[in-house]
């Protein structure tokens, strides 16, 4: 990673730096950011304490999904949707070579039920979907087992959906931030410890190695830590821990993503095959632990038990930003002109990522303001 340069060496006491804007954070969401300010000429310095993409944006199963989720069905559904649509613009504006290819394509997805309860809210599901033009349709066995045979005996429904998208997060996010650099964006090591606001505005940040960059504008693209910015309010976002396991399995079965009972299985374009997750509060604990990786491995094998005794290729665990109502907080903070919050995805970061750009860039340029329900104006003092 590229370190600001002070003119002077490393950043001292005195060092100071100026710059247009400052977005605190590398995952997807800063780094999509930091395009979209360099593509409208605002070329910002990024402030990352670990490394680009090390976070969530790293390590996400990377799907791209409007049928599910928060706000869905509700009006979350249009937004993620256009956030599709966005992904598709972006991967074909963007043409990545084959070393940095994010590997953007569609998913069929299929939901088993093995109990009535569950076959019935399934086919609620399906037919919601399709009355919003989604392609989805409920399957019975035959039609279950015709398509992923390793699926243990007594599934009785599953809902088979064919809207989704899938990418590698790791390599879409570093990509991002090779374009940004390649528009002069710099990317800086250090840990922002507080902003300081003159006169109701944004004045600069301060940084861990008692840097300073003076500035006037920053985005806090900080996943679930933006709360330990002094200077920054409190926003209501929390860490809900996520862990994904890689399998090495021979063969070219499960292309499709299957889920039962909150657990999901699918094929990597790599050959790997993918098993998670949960959604866990333990607090900023980011480690892999022997309880979660049981937890996956029994209930992924519940369903296709010949996944049992595969060697692990990686696992993999991070922290999901989640708002206390579940859709991102993105605009402008009231605690200081200037200063802009572009956070909380929860379980839609990857998707969401360059919408919540967007809408960032439409607002300090053209006092566009982002949909009403991202607004952190719907929470007090923030
Ligand atoms: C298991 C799992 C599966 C997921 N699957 C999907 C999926 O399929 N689709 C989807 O859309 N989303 C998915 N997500 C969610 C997605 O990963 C996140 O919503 C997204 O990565 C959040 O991006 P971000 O840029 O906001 O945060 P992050 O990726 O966490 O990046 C924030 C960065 O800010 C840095 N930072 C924080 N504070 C400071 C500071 N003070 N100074 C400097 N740097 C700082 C951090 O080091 C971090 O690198 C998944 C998440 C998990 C855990």
């Amino acid at each position: 990673m590229m370190r600001i340069s002070s003119g002077r060496g490393q950043p001292t006491m005195q060092s100071t730096q100026t710059t247009d804007a400052v977005v605190i954070g590398a995952g997807a969401v800063g780094c999509a950011v930091a395009l979209r300010l360099a593509q409208h000429g605002i070329i910002s310095h990024v402030i990352e304490r670990d490394h680009i993409a090390f976070n969530a944006s790293g390590y996400a199963w990377g799907g791209l999904s409007a049928h599910f989720g928060s706000g869905v069905p509700g009006p979350m559904t249009k937004i993620y949707r256009e956030a599709i649509d966005k992904h598709i613009q972006h991967y074909e504006q963007v043409s990545p070579e084959a070393s940095h290819d994010w590997q953007l394509q569609r998913i069929t997805s299929l939901s088993l039920a093995d109990d009535e309860t569950t076959a019935t809210a399934l086919a609620a599901d399906a037919e919601w979907m399709r009355s919003e033009d989604f392609d989805a349709e409920l399957i019975g066995p035959n039609e279950i087992y015709e398509l992923e045979s390793s699926i243990r005996p007594g599934m009785i429904a599953a809902s088979l959906i064919n809207s989704g998208w899938e990418l590698d997060s790791y390599t879409y996010t570093k990509a991002l931030a090779d374009e940004c650099e390649r528009l002069g964006v710099t990317f800086a090591s250090g840990t922002a410890t507080s902003v300081s606001i003159v006169d109701g505005k944004i004045n600069s940040i301060n940084l861990n190695d008692q840097a300073r960059i003076d500035t006037p504008l920053v985005v806090a693209a900080t996943g679930p830590w933006v709360s330990q910015i002094d200077g920054i309010p409190e926003l209501p976002i929390k860490p809900i821990k996520g862990e994904i396991i890689r399998l090495e399995r021979d063969g070219n079965d499960l292309q499709n993503r299957v889920g039962f009972s909150g657990f999901n299985v699918g094929r990597k374009p790599d050959g790997s095959v993918w098993a998670g997750t949960y959604e866990w509060d333990r607090g900023f604990n980011r480690n892999i632990t022997e309880e979660g990786r049981n937890h996956i491995m029994n209930g992924v094998t519940s369903y296709i038990p010949s996944l049992t005794g595969l060697k692990t290729i990686k696992t993999t665990a991070c922290l999901r930003p989640v708002a206390s109502d579940g859709i991102p907080i993105v605009g402008a903070s009231n605690a200081a002109d200037g200063l802009y919050y572009a956070n909380g995805a929860g379980k839609k970061g990857i998707l969401l990522s360059l919408s919540m750009a967007d809408w960032i860039v439409d607002l300090v340029l053209n006092d566009i303001k982002p949909p009403a329900i991202v607004s952190p104006a719907r929470f007090e003092n923030i």
